[in-house]
């Protein structure tokens, strides 16, 4: 059946044109303008706020908002390549395009009103970074425990209590930020607000000192009787929890594109690595031990990719993606934290200083299996979904 094969693409992980074209400009960028930068970032720990513009003139921080309110129409599918590509040359610039992306506009793009759209849209593909702010000291996992109260005060919605671990914070300019107006109702008070930087009353607090990420800002938020206005609901009041279950489900997946850019970064590093050191007069990739690690290391990085591919195609393409998100991102954690690992490894005694480059990939691996759900939640998730509930 010839005609039949020539419609099939030619493999899982075939890119269009136009997302073949996509994916070399930004790794381009992300070769020219990111890895430059990366070491004395992670360093200092703070964010290179040039670097952050020109995200906003190449798109990347709008990339699924529609052309009508400035954005690059694009897919998710997209959204996923760039943190893939970004992630390779540095995880802390991977994490702000992917927050902004794949939690903060589709967030906006899912369920605000046409109102909130009009407003919002064109900041956060022009100029404004987003943050999303669920976790609090007190919970994590159990993220519907959280006790940041709303309370409605005329046409204000008043909020008190603190967020913890929210990523973006320092440079964000819009907070998709999660309270309960009745805590007696469990997950059924929760509602999402669009929250400003400006807003009286809201404060972003201290900001961590990480081991890895370290560029990316991760701090803490104050809301002392922030006044919000009612119209900065998203969504329905009492809704927010959906809000945060399906924005999650999707986020996943961008941090399995982390995941894969970080594997593939160290990987890339420890080949070129073992071509060069010679041992026992010839290369050290002359040797098996060292030949099947590398071989080991790529048929993972292949199986995450279409792991990762496979659940962006499925929310694209509007099918159930739950299951296959929550492996993507297990999957791609747990293979980031293994090949960065073996890349010390391979570089040796070398590979432990930070003269080098791959003890970097390794710290930065470490966030996947935490942050946007643990890698027990994620095991639970599909332990539900495979065995039905029995
Ligand atoms: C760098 C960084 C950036 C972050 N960015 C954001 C952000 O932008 N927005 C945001 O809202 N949050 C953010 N977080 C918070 C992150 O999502 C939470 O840290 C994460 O969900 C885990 O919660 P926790 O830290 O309270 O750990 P806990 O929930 O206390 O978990 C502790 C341990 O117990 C295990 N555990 C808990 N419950 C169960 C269970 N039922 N079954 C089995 N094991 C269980 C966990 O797997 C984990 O190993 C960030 C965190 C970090 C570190």
């Amino acid at each position: 059946m010839p005609e039949l094969a020539l419609q099939q693409p030619p493999a899982l992980t075939a890119l269009t044109d136009d997302e073949n074209l996509f994916r070399d400009n930004v790794r381009q960028f992300a070769e020219e303008k990111v890895r430059p930068l990366a070491r004395e970032m992670d360093e200092k720990g703070v964010f290179d706020k040039e670097l952050i513009e020109q995200f906003f003139q190449l798109g990347l921080m709008g990339i699924e908002i529609p052309e009508q309110y400035g954005g690059a129409g694009g897919k998710f599918f997209e959204a996923i390549l760039a943190v893939e590509e970004l992630s390779r040359a540095d995880a802390s610039a991977g994490v702000v395009v992917d927050v902004q992306n794949t939690l903060v506009n589709n967030a906006l793009l899912r369920w605000g009103s046409p109102e909130q759209k009009k407003r919002y849209l064109p900041r956060m593909a022009a100029a404004t970074v987003g943050s999303y702010a669920l976790s609090e000291a007190g919970s994590g996992s159990d993220a519907f425990a959280l006790q940041t109260r709303a309370e409605l005060k005329g046409s204000d919605y008043v909020l008190n209590g603190r967020k913890l671990w929210i990523t973006n914070a320092k440079e964000a300019g819009v907070f998709i930020l999660f309270a309960t107006v009745d805590p007696s109702a469990g997950y059924k008070g929760i509602t999402a607000f669009i929250v400003e930087k400006e807003f009286p009353g809201f404060t972003v607090g201290k900001k961590e000192d990480k081991l890895g990420i370290r560029a990316s800002s991760t701090c803490e938020l104050v809301l002392e009787d922030c006044r919000v206005p009612r119209e900065n609901v998203l969504g329905d009041a009492g809704k927010g929890y959906k809000i945060a279950i399906e924005t999650l489900n999707e986020g996943r997946i961008g941090i399995g594109a982390q995941m894969l850019g970080v594997a593939r970064g160290a990987w890339e590093y420890a080949v070129k690595y073992a071509q060069e050191r010679k041992q026992f007069g010839q290369t050290i990739s002359h040797f098996q031990g060292i030949q099947f690690q590398i071989a080991q290391m790529a048929t993972e990085i292949e199986a995450v990719r279409l792991l990762v591919y496979n659940a962006a195609r499925m929310k694209d393409a509007g099918v159930p993606f739950v299951k296959e998100a929550a492996m993507a991102k297990l999957f791609a954690s747990q293979v980031a934290e293994r090949v960065s690992s073996l890349a010390i490894e391979i570089y040796g005694g070398y590979g432990f200083t930070k003269d080098y480059p791959v003890e970097k990939y390794w710290r930065d691996s470490k966030i996947g299996k935490i942050y946007e759900g643990t890698s027990n939640m994620q095991l639970s998730t599909i332990a539900k979904l495979v065995l039905g509930g029995k």
